[in-house]
């Protein structure tokens, strides 16, 4: 193979790639594996060969394609596609100078990632509906998009999840006045939830105590570091002691104790600390 920069020139009668929008006219042959090559003739340079060795673009080939981003077919980019890949695209496009971006790049597909994609088609010297904006295989396997990197799961990060009622969010703040709490003031968190509906733990940590109180009812207390997160009015404990990571399944949502519906009532307290220490219910 061929460590060269070396551009080729196809001939007319292939671009079978299953792009009608972007027939394939430059491509390198120093072996980017190019799946609507069929017939080649060699040529001179035709592109800006030079830009892509400032952009410190690798074009050796082989090696490296295991860590970009395959394409993903041209009907792949359809207004509102969601996809990592998107950002990494965007963020290559930036790179290269080609992006239009006021804001992002994200992971949406917009009308200004089609047009910083076809600032990077225009580029690469193609034109007309081969520089639409909608990516064919050529200018994406040139463009070398990173893949995603895989989204981290709370287990592997030891990290945190987005709610302990996993799709709910607060439905009664914390800190909310109220003359029927019996400190003047809601001292956790809310989340209503159907009855049986999953509490999970917010951070790894370890469940130090559970209990039946007349208020909160069936309760967990999960210590992470210095805090103590309380899960309150639970119609179920699945985990009463030990050690959890964070997103494991610890308990059900209920309305046990002082609750006129079921909801999880979510509390954080520094370690040992006492009805009334409540603290902002972050994790
Ligand atoms: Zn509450």
């Amino acid at each position: 193979m061929t460590a060269s920069i070396d551009f080729e020139i196809e001939d007319a009668s292939d671009g079978a790639d299953g792009s009608r929008n972007e027939k394939p006219r430059v491509d390198f042959g120093s072996g980017l594996p190019v799946g609507e090559a069929a017939t080649r003739a060699p040529a001179e340079q035709a592109c800006d060969a030079t830009h892509g060795a400032r952009a410190g673009l690798s074009l050796k080939g082989g090696s490296a394609m295991s860590a970009l981003a395959p394409f993903p077919g041209t009907a792949f980019f359809h207004k509102g596609q969601r996809s990592p890949v998107i950002s990494a695209m965007g963020k290559r496009l930036v790179a290269e100078g080609c992006g239009k971006y006021r804001e992002g790049p994200g992971p949406v597909w917009t009308e200004v990632d089609q047009q910083s994609y076809a600032a990077w088609q225009r580029k690469l010297k193609f034109a007309g509906a081969d520089a639409n904006g909608i990516p064919g295989k050529t200018s994406w396997d040139r463009l070398r998009v990173p893949k995603a990197p895989a989204a981290p799961t709370p287990a592997a990060s030891g990290g945190r999840v987005a709610s302990p009622v996993p799709g709910k969010g607060v439905t009664t703040a914390y800190r909310k006045k109220g003359p029927h709490w019996s400190l003047g003031y809601h001292t956790g968190a809310d989340y209503a939830a159907p009855k049986g509906a999953p509490c999970v733990a917010v951070r790894s940590g370890s469940i130090v105590r559970s209990g039946n109180d007349g208020s909160f009812g069936l309760f967990l207390v999960l210590r992470v570091g210095g805090f103590d997160f309380w899960y309150c009015h639970l119609s179920e404990r699945t985990v009463t002691r030990g050690s959890v990571k964070a997103g494991d399944k610890i308990g059900e949502v209920g309305s046990t104790g002082n609750a006129t519906g079921p909801h999880l009532h979510f509390e954080k307290r520094p370690a040992g600390g006492g009805f009334g220490s409540d603290v902002n219910p972050t994790w």
